[in-house]
């Protein structure tokens, strides 16, 4: 089932079944409903499941390192998936901020099917902007990150429920990590932030970044050891009403046919409103590091498809609170992943 032609299956029926005037329709039919039930079709993801896992996050107040509610937060969900009945790996780390503050962080590891030999890894980052500096008044704010955060780990945290409670007749033949980086956001953004100093401007022009610490750390010191997984999926920014995924320029680089999978599947499932078949420049997010790290990652990110800014409006700034989060995208996010993942 690995290969693309599980994809074509619907649509290849449809073209046999339009081509066969003059032959034997039953049997052109019987043939395409055997291909199609070759597609183990994925279990139902719950918005309404995944939107309590965001809510819940939001309710700790920001997740910003060094803050009670960071630590509360890592707490509930390193619990939460044990509870769900996942293997659970923490990986603590302090980190330099750009500003020169050390950040006591922990990437989370919550791993599905442990034993299985082949792996997806989805990934993540549970933490949120310290200040919500894109913000036209409250510049030096936290923010909730109710999408810019919370939503993605929602996400995992709804397709790890789903996962756990299939029979073992209904597992996907793979194990599935779910990867939540910490200190991702805690990066100096020069449009914003032109009166401070970069503390870590040297290092950046060696490749490493202020962004994405946690990934950066997990990518030196791979946890699980030599992790080496078919592909990764990254979700980042999931949760907005009317939330819209392009095709980022290093996904299509790094994994081409990942990306493909993800959109069509998307499409077949009707969910090709959040899913443009458009492209979109490069950014620099935890697949930059994932990728480095060996594992083809692809980068699902909310992107403003018109005009010159890259991210909605909510980005960085206060309004990213639960008002703005909408199930159904949730809901588009998460089927879509879980059924990627299910064909396999
Ligand atoms: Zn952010």
């Amino acid at each position: 089932m690995k290969s693309k032609y599980s994809w074509l299956a619907p649509a290849l029926a449809l073209v046999l079944l339009a081509a066969s005037c003059n032959r034997d329709k039953q049997a052109t039919t019987e043939t395409a409903e055997t291909e199609e039930a070759k597609v183990p079709a994925a279990p139902s993801f719950n918005a309404d499941s995944a939107y309590a896992y965001t809510t819940k996050q939001v309710a700790f107040g920001p997740r910003v390192p060094n803050s009670k509610a960071h630590v509360a937060t890592g707490d509930w969900l390193v619990q939460k998936f044990k509870n769900l009945g996942l293997t659970v790996k923490e990986q603590p780390f302090e980190a330099m901020a750009f500003d020169g503050k050390m950040l006591r962080s922990r990437n989370i590891i919550a791993q599905f099917q442990p034993q299985a030999t082949r792996r997806v890894a989805v990934f993540t980052h549970w933490d949120t902007r310290p200040f919500a500096d894109k913000d036209d008044q409250h510049k030096n704010a936290p923010l909730d990150g109710a999408s810019d955060g919370a939503s993605g780990v929602g996400i995992a945290l709804e397709m790890a429920r789903v996962l756990a409670s299939q029979p073992d007749s209904l597992r996907p033949n793979v194990g599935i990590d779910f990867i939540l980086f910490d200190s991702e956001d805690y990066g100096y953004d020069g449009s914003t932030q032109s009166d401070l100093k970069n503390q870590l401007q040297a290092q950046e022009e060696q490749g490493k970044s202020s962004w994405c610490l946690g990934s950066q750390y997990w990518a030196q010191h791979l946890l699980p050891a030599n992790y080496k997984p078919d592909y990764g999926i990254l979700l980042d920014m999931v949760g907005a009403k009317n939330a819209k995924f392009s095709r980022e320029q290093l996904s299509v680089e790094k994994a081409r046919d990942i990306v493909d999978k993800v959109w069509n599947t998307a499409a077949q499932i009707g969910y090709s409103d959040y899913f443009l078949f458009q492209d979109s420049p490069g950014i620099t997010d935890d697949h930059v590091f994932t990728n480095q790290a060996g594992v083809r990652t692809i980068d699902i990110i909310d992107h403003l498809p018109v005009g010159d800014e890259y991210f909605p409006a909510y980005h960085h700034t206060t309004q990213d609170n639960m008002s703005i989060i909408d199930k159904r995208t949730l809901k588009a996010v998460g089927q879509t992943v879980l059924q990627t993942i299910y064909a396999g």
